[in-house]
């Protein structure tokens, strides 16, 4: 009798817990959160889940328009705000950082997620270098300026969690163009390198790293005129047959919550990694089917 009061008190305590988890408080109230790229695509998805989360969140994006609909759609102005940044441009996210500041206090939390993928050209010899250092300038130097600006405000704090967007492409070749392969690489080093320097100040600085997810980014490989609807149908039906894990297509949502968890203080000892949301893609041997 003893041991089916102890199983049943082990029962209750986890269906308690489960209850409890339903309606656990959330997990980023009181933090301050600025999220690049923030508009549209995965920074909507993280934007969204970080409001309900109890976060207040400034997005940094070029689309006006579409930083101010979400925030109306959120129906949270007071929390969310919008500021025009161009992340190539060091002194628009210094402006950001310092609005986010001057707006709610403090920053916590910086996601640099602002990126592109450039125009396809499978022959390096035809690759335009315009066109390889807009990829860099975005992918890379716009992590970098959210990186040092975040740092400028968290040292002195001691604490805050720095976030950046990598990809799958940011460990095997052959999946985006030569050099979103070559930023999304350069985001993992800078990554370890900033982890390294800011584990001193209690900064934790990390990276995730997701699968394919149906955005603007990633029909951008595609012309406009061509983006219909057998087109996507064609593209997540590759996506879909080439993903480790089958039954599932990643989502935006799920690429937030790994971010979520990375913002949060779920993570407090973990820094300088990478976190793959990929189903295993990058994990297992594979051939493109
Ligand atoms: P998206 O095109 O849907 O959204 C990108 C957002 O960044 C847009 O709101 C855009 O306005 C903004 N942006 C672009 N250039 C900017 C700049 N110079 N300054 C400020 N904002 C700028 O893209 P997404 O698919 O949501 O990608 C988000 C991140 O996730 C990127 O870093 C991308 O490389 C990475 N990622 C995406 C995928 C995918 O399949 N979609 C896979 C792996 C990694």
């Amino acid at each position: 009798t003893q041991r089916l009061v102890i199983i049943y008190n082990q029962q209750t305590m986890i269906n308690a817990f489960e209850a409890f988890s339903a309606f656990r408080l959330p997990r980023l109230l009181g933090k301050v959160a600025l999220v690049t790229g923030g508009a549209s695509g995965i920074g909507e998805s993280i934007t969204r889940l970080f409001h309900i989360h109890g976060a207040k969140v400034c997005i940094a994006d070029l689309q006006d328009n579409l930083g101010n609909q979400l925030i109306e759609s959120l129906g949270a102005e007071a929390n969310v705000v919008f500021y025009h940044c161009d992340v190539t441009v060091e002194d628009d996210v210094r402006r950001a950082v310092d609005f986010t500041v001057e707006k709610f206090g403090t920053l916590d939390v910086i996601v640099n997620n602002a990126g592109i993928s450039g125009s396809p050209s499978p022959d390096i010899r035809n690759v335009d270098l315009s066109e390889f250092e807009k990829v860099f300038n975005i992918n890379t130097k716009g992590v970098f300026h959210g990186m040092k600006h975040a740092a400028r405000i968290m040292i002195p704090q001691k604490k805050g969690s720095i976030i950046s967007l990598a990809s799958v492409a940011s460990s095997l070749g052959g999946i985006g163009t030569h050099a979103y392969t070559g930023s999304k690489h350069a985001v993992v080093g800078l990554t370890k390198s900033v982890a390294a320097e800011l584990g001193n100040h209690g900064i934790r600085v990390n990276c995730v790293s997701p699968y394919a997810v149906l955005t603007d980014l990633a029909l951008a490989h595609l012309p406009e005129s061509e983006r219909t609807d057998d087109a996507v149908d064609a593209f997540r039906d590759f996506v879909g047959k080439n993903a480790n894990l089958q039954g599932f297509e990643l989502t935006t949502h799920d690429v937030a919550n790994a971010v979520l968890f990375l913002a949060s203080d779920e993570s407090r000892y973990i820094s300088g990694d990478n976190l793959k949301v990929d189903g295993g893609f990058t994990s297992v041997t594979h051939s493109l089917r």
